[in-house]
């Protein structure tokens, strides 16, 4: 069996693009460490993704066709995990940094006694073994860590490395393996899913717009009467927040938030960019009404391209920001939408 391993992260059959990028990691991994690519699947009925693997480069793929993997949890994913790479002995394998991912290369990493290096921008090969590079203390500082132990763990940044070309002639036949756990041995059920307001990928976003507090500002509004202050607030922010997605729908992107926002109830915490929200990294970040605050910052510093708006020259964004406007976000973001409609023929 092939030396570095992907694991391919998808709910019901449907890839995190972030999975794809880990593949694409690996194959750059095994030019440099020699062996090939395999990628890991568990799942039931995941003939497309099989063939989706394949057609991004992998050399082999590990299938786990069984009603106990429909949903992913972590018993009977860890377990499997941990056996067949006990038995095949990989260098390294490679997850997304998902939800499902971190999770499962944690539980991974107790199995097979290993480490993980968690949340990787970058990846080197140093004396025959990986030289992650992560960011630390917010993201002021970058780390570069390695592992000692085998298998390698790493969970990679989404949208840190570059997805690989799809190849639509490539095929092959997977070699499958069985599970370790019945259903009477797992503890946990899935009982059901629903769908959140909000429920937004920001992640695999590749252009974000985000607002903070200065979106509720705007002297010129008026909510209508009858309102109490805190609900003319929010509905004074929530007129903001809708040029903002104007701009995000022009830009085929979406929309974000600082915790302060999310806090005032102007937006639902699944936009929250930061430390304590998400960790993003899109070509193009659009910064409207928001200071820059550390805590924010260490969920887009990656971002490739950072712009800002902000009514305050000395705000702190400005140091992060490739280009900065200063002025009133209420006529600027408007005035963009506008210029980018034409220029997109949109
Ligand atoms: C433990 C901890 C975790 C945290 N986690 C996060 C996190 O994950 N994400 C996060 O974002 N924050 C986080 N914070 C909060 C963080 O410290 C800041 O309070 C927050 O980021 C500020 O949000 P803001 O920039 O929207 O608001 P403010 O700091 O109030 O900034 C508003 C900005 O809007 C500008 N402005 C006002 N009106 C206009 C206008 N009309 N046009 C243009 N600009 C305008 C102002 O000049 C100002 O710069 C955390 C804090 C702590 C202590």
């Amino acid at each position: 069996m092939n030396k570095i391993w992907a694991y391919i992260d998808h709910f019901k059959g449907e890839a995190l693009g972030a999975s794809w990028e880990a593949l694409g990691a690996a194959q750059s991994l095994a030019g440099q460490l020699g062996g090939g690519v395999t990628a890991v699947l568990f799942g039931q009925a995941l003939d497309e993704l099989v063939a989706l693997a394949f057609q991004y480069g992998a050399g082999e793929v590990l299938l786990a066709d069984d009603a106990t993997l429909l949903d992913f949890r972590s018993e009977p994913f860890s377990s499997l995990l941990s056996k067949v790479a006990a038995e095949a002995a990989p260098e390294a394998i490679l997850f997304p940094t998902t939800t499902r991912g971190r999770e499962l290369a944690a539980m991974v990493a107790i199995d097979l006694n290993t480490g993980v290096l968690a949340d990787v921008t970058a990846l080197e090969v140093k004396d025959g073994a990986i030289l992650a590079t992560r960011p630390v203390y917010a993201g002021k500082l970058l780390a570069k860590v390695t592992c000692q132990a085998r298998p390698q763990l790493v969970t990679l940044r989404a949208r840190a490395f570059a997805r690989p070309a799809l190849d639509p002639a490539r095929t092959g036949t997977p070699l499958k393996v069985a599970p370790v756990l019945s259903e009477a041995d797992i503890a946990t059920k899935v009982e059901s899913y629903a769908r959140v307001e909000g429920g937004v990928s920001l992640t695999d976003a590749a252009v974000i717009v985000s607002g903070g507090r200065g979106v509720v500002n705007n002297p010129a509004l008026t909510p209508p009467a009858g309102l109490g202050e805190k609900e003319a607030e929010i509905w004074k922010a929530q007129q903001g927040f809708a040029r903002i997605k104007e701009l995000a729908d022009v830009l085929g992107g979406a929309v974000g938030a600082s915790r302060a926002a999310v806090d005032a109830d102007y937006i639902a915490y699944p936009y929250q960019v930061g430390q304590t929200g998400k960790m993003v990294a899109p070509d193009l970040y659009i910064a409207c009404g928001i200071s820059g605050a550390i805590q924010h910052q260490a969920g887009m510093r990656a971002s490739k391209l950072i712009v800002a708006i902000n009514k305050d020259p000395e705000a702190p964004i400005f140091k992060l920001a490739r280009y900065g406007v200063v002025g009133d976000l209420h006529a600027i973001i408007p005035a963009l939408t506008a210029a980018f409609k034409q220029r997109l023929g949109k």
